[in-house]
């Protein structure tokens, strides 16, 4: 461990209210499962010292359908999605992404809104979630705001959020249509993606939302118009191949993000016909 733990200092909130007046007062940076937290600690990236533990506030916990919404609250973990009927039965690809986040323990801890806040462009539930146009649910202790999630980032691992405001939950409006998700990894657990891949059909239109080839999940726009006119599918590939422009780094090259995740759209377009 690179971080001396001595130095660090942790005060733990029992109501959200308690936390949020904390966040305004302290600034702490908070701590909901802490498995990309503590990465960050081990290997010395983390520089703050002072946090704040959001894991008691069990009112971040609820999955609920209200009206024709899907209310994920920040701390529902990856085991919490793979056992809800409710998510089963109107976000089904939430479910196979989460069945394929690291291992069972990181499931068992990990949760939607520190994938969210983290922001990795890796991040398995933000192609899932910018597909179904998601709402992340920003609160602090005097306002509370909806920001798109396409909206939400500003660049790599950078958010429109405030150092006083938690996420509070994601919206999802009624997602219609055949609804499909796939990570290419190294391996089947515990691989970080080299391309993942969400996707939403239905009668007249796509959204087509990928994670590992930017700074930031995107949204394939102008892949999703091109199939949304009746292109064939040739053409609606040479607007992929036009618009991702994906990054080199150790774990996959350029050329072959392209390549995957143009046969990735392709295979959605083909098992969703
Ligand atoms: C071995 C291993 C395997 C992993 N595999 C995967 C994988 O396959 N796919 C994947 O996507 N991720 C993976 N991860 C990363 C991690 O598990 C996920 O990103 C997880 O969802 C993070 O949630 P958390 O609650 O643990 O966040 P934390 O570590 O507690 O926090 C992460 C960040 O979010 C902030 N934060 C947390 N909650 C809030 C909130 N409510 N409001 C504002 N800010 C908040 C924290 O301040 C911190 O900056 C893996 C991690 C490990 C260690």
């Amino acid at each position: 461990m690179k971080t001396a733990l001595s130095t660090l200092e942790l005060r733990r909130a029992h109501t959200l209210d308690d936390a949020l007046a904390i966040m305004r007062a302290e600034h702490r940076v908070p701590i909901a499962g802490a498995t990309d937290l503590y990465v960050g600690l081990n290997f010395g990236t983390v520089r703050a010292r002072r946090f704040l533990d959001l894991w008691p506030l069990d009112e971040l916990r609820t999955i609920s359908a209200v009206d024709d919404r899907l209310v994920l609250g920040a701390l529902v973990t990856y085991t919490a999605m793979i056992a809800s009927p409710i998510v089963r039965e109107r976000l089904p690809m939430l479910i196979e992404a989460a069945r394929q986040v690291g291992g069972v323990q990181i499931q068992n801890r990990g949760t939607v809104g520190g994938n969210v806040a983290n922001g990795s462009p890796a991040g398995d539930s933000l192609p899932v979630l910018a597909a179904a146009d998601a709402v992340v649910v920003l609160r602090s202790v005097d306002s509370e705001r909806r920001v798109p999630l396409t909206a939400f980032y500003t660049g790599y691992r950078a958010s429109v959020m405030r150092a006083d405001e938690l996420i509070v939950a994601i919206e999802l409006p009624r997602v219609v249509g055949a609804q499909w998700f796939r990570k290419v990894g190294t391996r089947a657990a515990q691989a970080i993606s080299k391309v993942v891949v969400a996707a939403v059909r239905n009668e007249s239109s796509a959204r087509i939302a990928v994670g590992s080839i930017a700074p930031t999940v995107v949204r394939l726009t102008a892949t999703e118009r091109a199939l949304a006119s009746g292109a064939p599918i040739d053409d609606a590939m040479a607007a992929l191949r036009a618009e991702v422009r994906p990054i080199d780094d150790l774990r996959s090259t350029a050329e072959y993000r392209k390549r995957v995740t143009e046969n990735l759209v392709r295979r959605f377009w083909s098992e969703t016909a």
